[in-house]
Protein backbone atom coordinates (compact mmCIF):
# COMPACT_ATOMS: atom_id res chain seq x y z
CA UNK A 1 0.00 0.00 0.00
CA UNK A 2 1.56 3.41 -0.79
CA UNK A 3 1.59 5.51 2.52
CA UNK A 4 -1.09 7.47 3.23
CA UNK A 5 -1.42 11.06 2.57
CA UNK A 6 -3.34 13.30 4.24
CA UNK A 7 -4.42 17.20 4.29
CA UNK A 8 -4.59 19.51 7.54
CA UNK A 9 -5.26 22.96 7.37
CA UNK A 10 -3.11 23.69 9.72
CA UNK A 11 0.85 25.45 9.99
CA UNK A 12 3.34 22.21 10.14
CA UNK A 13 6.13 22.09 11.21
CA UNK A 14 9.30 19.45 12.01
CA UNK A 15 8.84 18.17 15.45
CA UNK A 16 5.17 19.05 16.00
CA UNK A 17 3.00 16.18 17.50
CA UNK A 18 -0.51 16.51 17.62
CA UNK A 19 -3.73 14.41 18.07
CA UNK A 20 -5.49 13.65 14.62
CA UNK A 21 -9.18 14.55 14.26
CA UNK A 22 -11.71 11.59 14.92
CA UNK A 23 -12.50 11.40 11.07
CA UNK A 24 -9.09 10.81 10.44
CA UNK A 25 -8.39 9.18 12.98
CA UNK A 26 -11.52 6.53 11.84
CA UNK A 27 -10.42 6.88 8.31
CA UNK A 28 -7.30 5.69 9.00
CA UNK A 29 -7.60 2.70 11.46
CA UNK A 30 -10.32 1.39 10.27
CA UNK A 31 -10.60 1.92 6.56
CA UNK A 32 -6.75 1.86 5.33
CA UNK A 33 -6.06 -0.44 8.38
CA UNK A 34 -2.91 1.35 8.80
CA UNK A 35 -1.14 -0.02 12.12
CA UNK A 36 0.96 2.08 14.90
CA UNK A 37 3.97 3.37 13.74
CA UNK A 38 3.43 3.25 9.96
CA UNK A 39 4.66 6.64 8.44
CA UNK A 40 2.13 9.00 6.97
CA UNK A 41 2.30 12.35 4.95
CA UNK A 42 0.70 15.74 5.60
CA UNK A 43 0.40 18.46 3.47
CA UNK A 44 -1.43 22.05 4.43
CA UNK A 45 -0.99 23.49 0.89
CA UNK A 46 2.32 25.03 1.66
CA UNK A 47 4.12 22.82 -1.14
CA UNK A 48 6.00 20.54 1.45
CA UNK A 49 5.03 17.13 2.17
CA UNK A 50 5.76 16.12 5.91
CA UNK A 51 6.11 12.34 6.60
CA UNK A 52 4.69 11.38 10.31
CA UNK A 53 5.15 8.80 12.63
CA UNK A 54 1.80 7.54 13.52
CA UNK A 55 0.94 6.51 17.53
CA UNK A 56 -2.14 5.10 18.80
CA UNK A 57 -3.27 6.01 22.41
CA UNK A 58 -6.41 4.38 24.48
CA UNK A 59 -7.06 3.26 20.87
CA UNK A 60 -9.11 5.57 19.36
CA UNK A 61 -6.75 8.78 19.58
CA UNK A 62 -3.99 9.39 17.34
CA UNK A 63 -0.72 11.17 17.56
CA UNK A 64 1.50 11.81 14.77
CA UNK A 65 5.05 13.74 14.87
CA UNK A 66 6.35 14.85 12.13
CA UNK A 67 9.80 13.99 11.62
CA UNK A 68 10.84 15.43 8.18
CA UNK A 69 9.67 17.97 5.06
CA UNK A 70 10.29 17.92 1.60
CA UNK A 71 9.27 20.56 -1.12
CA UNK A 72 7.76 18.94 -4.00
CA UNK A 73 8.08 21.05 -7.20
CA UNK A 74 6.69 18.46 -9.53
CA UNK A 75 3.52 17.56 -9.24
CA UNK A 76 2.07 20.95 -9.34
CA UNK A 77 1.01 22.86 -12.94
CA UNK A 78 3.33 25.75 -13.83
CA UNK A 79 0.02 26.61 -15.31
CA UNK A 80 -2.62 28.26 -13.28
CA UNK A 81 -6.30 27.09 -14.40
CA UNK A 82 -9.45 28.59 -13.32
CA UNK A 83 -12.46 26.19 -14.19
CA UNK A 84 -16.01 28.02 -14.46
CA UNK A 85 -18.24 24.83 -14.19
CA UNK A 86 -21.78 25.37 -14.90
CA UNK A 87 -23.41 23.63 -12.10
CA UNK A 88 -25.11 20.01 -13.52
CA UNK A 89 -26.47 17.65 -11.92
CA UNK A 90 -25.32 16.61 -8.65
CA UNK A 91 -22.94 13.41 -9.32
CA UNK A 92 -21.70 15.01 -12.67
CA UNK A 93 -20.92 18.03 -11.00
CA UNK A 94 -19.07 15.33 -7.85
CA UNK A 95 -17.27 13.80 -10.89
CA UNK A 96 -16.47 16.86 -12.62
CA UNK A 97 -14.64 18.54 -9.34
CA UNK A 98 -12.75 15.30 -8.71
CA UNK A 99 -11.30 15.19 -11.92
CA UNK A 100 -10.37 18.77 -12.06
CA UNK A 101 -8.60 18.15 -9.28
CA UNK A 102 -6.76 15.41 -10.39
CA UNK A 103 -5.78 17.28 -14.20
CA UNK A 104 -4.07 20.15 -11.92
CA UNK A 105 -6.99 23.27 -11.75
CA UNK A 106 -5.98 25.89 -9.51
CA UNK A 107 -9.65 27.07 -8.64
CA UNK A 108 -13.23 25.71 -9.65
CA UNK A 109 -15.99 28.29 -9.63
CA UNK A 110 -19.74 26.66 -10.09
CA UNK A 111 -21.59 28.53 -12.52
CA UNK A 112 -25.24 29.46 -13.03
CA UNK A 113 -26.07 29.68 -16.35
CA UNK A 114 -29.56 29.95 -18.06
CA UNK A 115 -29.89 26.51 -18.93
CA UNK A 116 -28.49 24.90 -15.57
CA UNK A 117 -31.07 22.49 -14.51
CA UNK A 118 -29.86 22.82 -10.86
CA UNK A 119 -30.98 25.94 -8.29
CA UNK A 120 -28.77 25.95 -5.16
CA UNK A 121 -30.52 27.66 -2.97
CA UNK A 122 -28.88 30.80 -1.10
CA UNK A 123 -29.48 28.66 2.19
CA UNK A 124 -27.85 25.12 0.30
CA UNK A 125 -24.82 27.20 -0.40
CA UNK A 126 -22.80 26.96 2.02
CA UNK A 127 -22.99 22.93 2.65
CA UNK A 128 -22.43 22.10 -1.26
CA UNK A 129 -19.67 24.31 -1.54
CA UNK A 130 -18.54 22.27 2.04
CA UNK A 131 -19.51 19.10 0.23
CA UNK A 132 -17.45 20.36 -3.22
CA UNK A 133 -14.53 21.35 -1.17
CA UNK A 134 -14.10 17.74 0.94
CA UNK A 135 -13.94 16.20 -3.07
CA UNK A 136 -11.21 18.36 -3.41
CA UNK A 137 -9.40 17.34 -0.80
CA UNK A 138 -9.79 13.76 -1.11
CA UNK A 139 -8.65 13.78 -4.63
CA UNK A 140 -5.63 16.46 -3.72
CA UNK A 141 -5.14 13.44 -1.26
CA UNK A 142 -4.94 10.61 -3.45
CA UNK A 143 -2.90 11.84 -6.35
CA UNK A 144 -0.31 13.33 -4.74
CA UNK A 145 -0.80 16.53 -5.02
CA UNK A 146 0.42 19.28 -2.32
CA UNK A 147 -2.00 22.31 -2.97
CA UNK A 148 -5.85 21.51 -2.48
CA UNK A 149 -7.75 23.48 -5.16
CA UNK A 150 -10.19 26.56 -3.78
CA UNK A 151 -14.14 25.99 -4.90
CA UNK A 152 -15.18 29.46 -4.80
CA UNK A 153 -18.95 30.20 -4.02
CA UNK A 154 -21.44 30.27 -7.03
CA UNK A 155 -21.37 32.90 -9.45
CA UNK A 156 -23.70 33.60 -12.11
CA UNK A 157 -22.87 33.38 -15.29
CA UNK A 158 -22.84 36.81 -16.85
CA UNK A 159 -21.19 37.96 -13.29
CA UNK A 160 -18.48 35.74 -14.06
CA UNK A 161 -17.52 36.09 -17.14
CA UNK A 162 -16.98 39.90 -16.53
CA UNK A 163 -14.46 39.74 -14.04
CA UNK A 164 -10.87 40.84 -14.77
CA UNK A 165 -9.48 36.95 -15.26
CA UNK A 166 -5.81 36.77 -15.77
CA UNK A 167 -4.45 34.85 -18.91
CA UNK A 168 -6.30 33.15 -22.08
CA UNK A 169 -9.94 32.93 -21.30
CA UNK A 170 -11.88 30.24 -23.33
CA UNK A 171 -15.20 29.09 -23.33
CA UNK A 172 -15.90 25.74 -24.86
CA UNK A 173 -18.98 25.71 -27.07
CA UNK A 174 -19.36 22.31 -29.48
CA UNK A 175 -19.77 25.29 -32.50
CA UNK A 176 -16.50 26.77 -31.45
CA UNK A 177 -12.96 26.48 -33.29
CA UNK A 178 -10.01 24.07 -33.18
CA UNK A 179 -7.10 24.13 -32.66
CA UNK A 180 -7.37 26.30 -29.43
CA UNK A 181 -5.55 29.61 -29.80
CA UNK A 182 -1.62 30.09 -30.19
CA UNK A 183 -0.48 33.12 -28.09
CA UNK A 184 2.81 34.14 -28.79
CA UNK A 185 4.16 32.87 -25.07
CA UNK A 186 3.27 30.07 -23.36
CA UNK A 187 0.82 31.33 -20.88
CA UNK A 188 1.19 30.82 -17.02
CA UNK A 189 -2.79 30.91 -16.74
CA UNK A 190 -6.00 30.86 -17.75
CA UNK A 191 -9.45 30.39 -17.24
CA UNK A 192 -12.14 27.97 -18.99
CA UNK A 193 -15.92 27.69 -18.82
CA UNK A 194 -18.13 24.70 -19.18
CA UNK A 195 -21.76 24.54 -19.91
CA UNK A 196 -23.94 22.19 -18.39
CA UNK A 197 -26.19 19.90 -19.88
CA UNK A 198 -28.12 22.32 -22.02
CA UNK A 199 -25.24 23.99 -23.10
CA UNK A 200 -25.01 27.45 -23.40
CA UNK A 201 -27.78 30.10 -25.20
CA UNK A 202 -25.92 32.20 -27.66
CA UNK A 203 -26.70 35.35 -25.68
CA UNK A 204 -24.19 33.90 -23.18
CA UNK A 205 -21.95 32.97 -26.14
CA UNK A 206 -21.97 36.65 -27.16
CA UNK A 207 -21.31 37.84 -23.55
CA UNK A 208 -18.33 36.17 -23.21
CA UNK A 209 -17.04 37.06 -26.91
CA UNK A 210 -17.64 40.74 -25.98
CA UNK A 211 -15.52 39.77 -22.75
CA UNK A 212 -12.50 38.54 -24.14
CA UNK A 213 -13.18 35.05 -24.47
CA UNK A 214 -12.43 32.82 -27.16
CA UNK A 215 -14.87 29.74 -28.11
CA UNK A 216 -12.87 26.80 -28.77
CA UNK A 217 -14.35 23.19 -29.65
CA UNK A 218 -13.16 20.35 -28.36
CA UNK A 219 -13.94 18.09 -31.06
CA UNK A 220 -17.18 17.08 -33.77
CA UNK A 221 -18.87 15.21 -31.27
CA UNK A 222 -20.83 16.45 -28.49
CA UNK A 223 -19.64 15.52 -25.17
CA UNK A 224 -21.32 15.46 -21.71
CA UNK A 225 -20.32 18.21 -19.38
CA UNK A 226 -18.48 16.01 -17.36
CA UNK A 227 -16.68 14.70 -20.47
CA UNK A 228 -15.88 18.11 -21.69
CA UNK A 229 -14.05 19.15 -18.24
CA UNK A 230 -11.70 16.32 -18.46
CA UNK A 231 -11.25 16.39 -22.08
CA UNK A 232 -10.44 20.31 -21.99
CA UNK A 233 -8.20 20.14 -18.77
CA UNK A 234 -6.45 17.31 -20.36
CA UNK A 235 -5.97 19.51 -23.67
CA UNK A 236 -4.89 22.75 -21.61
CA UNK A 237 -2.29 20.71 -19.23
CA UNK A 238 -0.82 18.97 -22.44
CA UNK A 239 -0.68 21.98 -24.57
CA UNK A 240 0.72 24.25 -21.93
CA UNK A 241 1.44 22.31 -18.44
CA UNK A 242 2.40 19.75 -17.36
CA UNK A 243 1.57 16.66 -19.76
CA UNK A 244 4.17 15.66 -21.67
N1 LIG B 1 -27.12 20.13 -25.81
C1 LIG B 1 -26.04 21.00 -25.54
C2 LIG B 1 -24.79 20.23 -25.31
C3 LIG B 1 -24.21 20.55 -24.01
S1 LIG B 1 -22.81 19.63 -23.66
C4 LIG B 1 -25.83 21.99 -26.67
O1 LIG B 1 -26.42 21.82 -27.71
O2 LIG B 1 -25.07 22.96 -26.50
C5 LIG B 1 -22.29 20.44 -22.21
C6 LIG B 1 -21.12 21.37 -22.35
O3 LIG B 1 -19.96 20.63 -22.68
C7 LIG B 1 -21.22 22.42 -23.43
O4 LIG B 1 -21.92 23.57 -23.02
C8 LIG B 1 -19.76 22.74 -23.71
O5 LIG B 1 -19.24 23.63 -22.75
C9 LIG B 1 -19.11 21.37 -23.53
N2 LIG B 1 -18.98 20.64 -24.80
C10 LIG B 1 -19.55 19.47 -25.13
N3 LIG B 1 -19.15 19.05 -26.34
C11 LIG B 1 -18.30 19.98 -26.79
C12 LIG B 1 -17.52 20.13 -27.99
N4 LIG B 1 -17.57 19.25 -28.95
N5 LIG B 1 -16.75 21.22 -28.09
C13 LIG B 1 -16.70 22.15 -27.12
N6 LIG B 1 -17.41 22.07 -25.98
C14 LIG B 1 -18.18 21.00 -25.81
Amino acid sequence: MSTPRLYIPNPLAIGDTFTLPSSQTHHLLHVLRVKPGTSLIFFNGDGCEYEAEFKIFQKQEATVTLLKSRESKTVESRLSIHLGQAMSASDRMDFSVQKAVELGVSTITPIRSSFCQVKLPKERQEKKIAHWQAIAIHAAEQCGRVRVPSIHPPHSFMEWVALPHKGEKLIAHHKGTYPLPKPQHTPESCVIVIGPEGGFSEFEIALSKTNGFQVISLGPRILRTETATVVSLTLLQTLWGDIQ
